[in-house]
């Protein structure tokens, strides 16, 4: 007992929900960090983990960046995350479709998408057995690639004063269902692409198909570039990375990028510009929630709206001499302590 109350309280988490299904190997669980501004939004992650503790210590970051990352986009929605063990015991089809029955338990409370290691089946197994589970993956990574687009421009004009992403030099690492819509849509406004995936054929596909540059993935975030998009997996800026990046700027679809707070201090003292992921990343959410939970017919306006967003961060985080990290979650957390006492 001891052991499971000193992971949540280290973690700060206050809803969890553990799944466990024997027949088709479910192991999962769900952490809903903030409901204060609407029902928790969160994506499907699925991957392996060395134990319990990884997996919920995972969903407890990833769901306090969701809250953070809806409350800075303007959403009526809170933050959660959904973590299925990736184990040889995992049957996926029977496995999402009881995921999907559980989440239809919580009411509407959970609203779910994709994540990293969840694909269209998975989300349609489960969506099959809820409404809740947002199940268009086309559209939600269209929204992220859109997304990043908008703060990319905005920190591309902030840097250079060009207000087009013709020929800046662009590493986009992860060739994904997010990368690989990033890529596009960046290739689209005219930039020159560097990619790379840890699966190289995945890559060197899609580079062939967009005339990108296909680079090893151990080098991609030092690639001599204007801007690292990381697109793939989690805490890949690490201090000695954020020490030896050529770039002079990050801005990319992937949640949780930096391996550390501090990494974001050091990027500021070598004048990196950091877009933090809670915004860079924010369009899938956007689109998702905007639609099934907002009701808005068009959610481009706001998803455009990161652009603006990301250069009022990039301003004031200059203007005080802090990190753009501290300016983001600062203007989340104020929008959430204003909410909280309107409802008294
Ligand atoms: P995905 O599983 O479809 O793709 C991830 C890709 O990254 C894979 O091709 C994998 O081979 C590659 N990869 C893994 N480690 C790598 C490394 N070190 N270097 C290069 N490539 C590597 O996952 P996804 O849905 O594209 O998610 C990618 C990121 O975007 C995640 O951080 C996720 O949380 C975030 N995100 C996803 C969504 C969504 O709706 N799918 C929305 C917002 C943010």
């Amino acid at each position: 007992m001891d052991e499971l109350f000193d992971t949540l309280a280290r973690e700060d988490v206050h809803h969890l929900f553990v799944w466990s299904d024997k027949a088709s190997g479910l192991q999962a669980v769900a952490v809903i960090d903030d409901v204060t501004l609407g029902p928790a939004a969160g994506g499907i992650r699925t991957q392996p983990y060395p134990s319990w503790e990884h997996a919920i210590a995972d969903a407890a970051r990833l769901a306090r960046a969701m809250t953070l990352k809806c409350a800075l986009a303007g959403l009526n929605a809170g933050g959660g995350k959904i973590i299925v063990a990736e184990t040889p015991r995992l049957s996926r089809e029977p496995a999402f479709t009881t995921l999907g029955r559980r989440i239809d338990d919580l009411g509407g409370l959970f609203r779910a998408g994709s994540d990293l290691g969840t694909g269209r089946r998975d989300l349609e197994a489960a969506g099959a057995q809820t409404e809740f589970v947002h199940t268009d993956l086309d559209a939600t990574t269209d929204g992220v690639a859109r997304g990043v687009v908008s703060a990319l421009t905005a920190t591309v004009e902030e840097k250079t004063g060009q207000a087009s992403l013709e020929g800046i030099k662009i590493a986009v690492q992860g060739c994904g269902a997010v990368g690989e819509s990033v890529a596009r849509a960046l290739a689209a406004r005219g930039a020159t692409l560097c990619i790379a995936d840890v699966d190289r054929t995945r890559a060197e596909h899609l580079g062939d198909e967009l005339s990108a540059i296909v680079l090893n993935a151990e080098d991609i975030l030092t690639a001599d570039v204007d801007v690292v998009s990381p697109c793939a997996v989690g805490r890949v800026i690490t201090a000695t990375r954020a020490d030896n990046m050529r770039a002079w700027a990050i801005c990319g679809g992937a949640n949780n990028q930096l391996d550390g707070d501090d990494v974001a201090q050091r990027l500021q003292d070598r004048g990196v510009l950091y877009v933090p992921d809670i915004i860079a990343s924010a369009g899938g959410v956007v689109d998702g929630i905007g639609r099934d939970v907002m009701g808005l017919d068009d959610r481009s306006a706001l998803i455009d709206a990161l652009g603006p967003l990301t250069r009022e961060v990039l301003q004031q985080a200059q203007a005080e001499g802090t990190t753009t990290l501290a300016v983001a979650r600062a203007r989340a957390l104020a929008r959430l302590d204003q909410a909280r006492r309107a409802r008294g």
